[in-house]
């Protein structure tokens, strides 16, 4: 097929916008969406410094691509990337994610399960089994970065979630029947860095040809934990729909933004967050993290 806007080989068909586009086109396409998307929730500002949370997967590596080209000519912003090694063998090897970085000349700072909360996802795994690896490791991952961005200056987490990501959020919330997480807006946490996400409205299957496209050695292990993800059976359940209904993605972005009013906005400590007892993180009491190791001590 030809490129929908040039006489060009197109790369993809968009079911959703009915188009063909070349590599040129279909990467100008990318980026439109990605820089949109950044001035229309005043995502980055003059003075800005924007961390990465960097796994060396394709979806972080091509957010880090984009933002380097984005910011580079930028005198008032700044860009690194930030590296979490849960421990989880044979898959996410650090190195990877720094080879990344320095291939694209951004500065990576990495830290680990262990050095950070002295333990590693796989010995948790042992203790406890597999069936909350994915709970336990999303929450501890999520303070990690916070923790090591806000230790070096960040006032940005750019995060790769794509509108697959997005979409299944918003569903998972309809299924739970979590109306808190559909309608509630925070204003700023102390401690708390605001995480942005630049590829909200690209497709999964876009953002990985744009990463192969245009970013080299990054990552393609798979999680072994990752079949216990409950977001495993959203995603089967939502793609199959979707290939009937291409238009149900974005249905359910636009849903979870146009749900969540300024009118409900909290600010943290109507939204009853304070900062943990024993940590200092930002949460509401003690902090998950902090129940999770008292969980898995018990397990000793
Ligand atoms: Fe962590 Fe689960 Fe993702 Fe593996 S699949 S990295 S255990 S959240």
């Amino acid at each position: 097929m030809k490129c929908s806007k040039c006489h060009r080989d197109a790369v993809i068909f968009q079911r959703y916008s009915g188009l063909h586009l070349c590599g040129d086109h279909f990467v100008q396409d990318v980026e439109a969406k990605a820089r949109r998307a950044i001035r229309k929730h005043h995502w980055i500002q003059s003075g800005d410094r924007v961390a990465v949370a960097l796994s060396g997967g394709k979806d972080s590596s091509a957010v880090l691509y984009f933002l380097q080209t984005l910011l580079r000519k930028r005198r008032d912003t700044e860009l690194f990337a930030v590296t979490i090694d849960e421990g989880i063998r044979g898959y996410r090897d650090p190195a990877c994610a720094a080879g990344v970085a320095a291939s694209l000349g951004v500065e990576c700072v990495c830290a680990s399960f262990t050095e950070l909360f002295g333990i590693t996802l796989d010995e948790i795994v042992r203790k406890r089994g597999d069936a909350l690896s994915c709970s336990y490791c999303g929450v501890m991952r999520r303070t990690a970065l916070n923790m090591v961005a806000r230790e070096h200056g960040a006032t940005r987490l750019a995060l790769g979630f794509n509108l697959d990501d997005e979409a299944q959020s918003v569903l998972m919330n309809v299924l739970r029947g979590d109306v808190d997480r559909l309608v509630r807006q925070m204003q700023p946490v102390p401690g708390l860095v605001p995480r942005i996400k630049p590829f909200i409205n690209v497709p999964e299957r876009e953002v990985a040809l744009y990463a192969f496209m245009r970013v080299e050695g990054f990552d393609f292990s798979g999680c072994p934990y990752a079949h216990n993800a409950l977001r495993a059976d959203v995603r089967s359940l939502l793609n199959s729909y979707a290939y009937r209904h291409p238009a149900t993605k974005n249905a359910l972005v636009n849903l979870g933004e146009n749900l969540s009013h300024p009118e409900t906005t909290e600010t943290a400590s109507q939204a009853g967050m304070t900062t943990c007892e024993r940590c200092g993180e930002p949460c509401g009491g003690v902090c998950r993290t902090c129940q999770i190791m008292d969980e898995v001590r018990r397990y000793a």
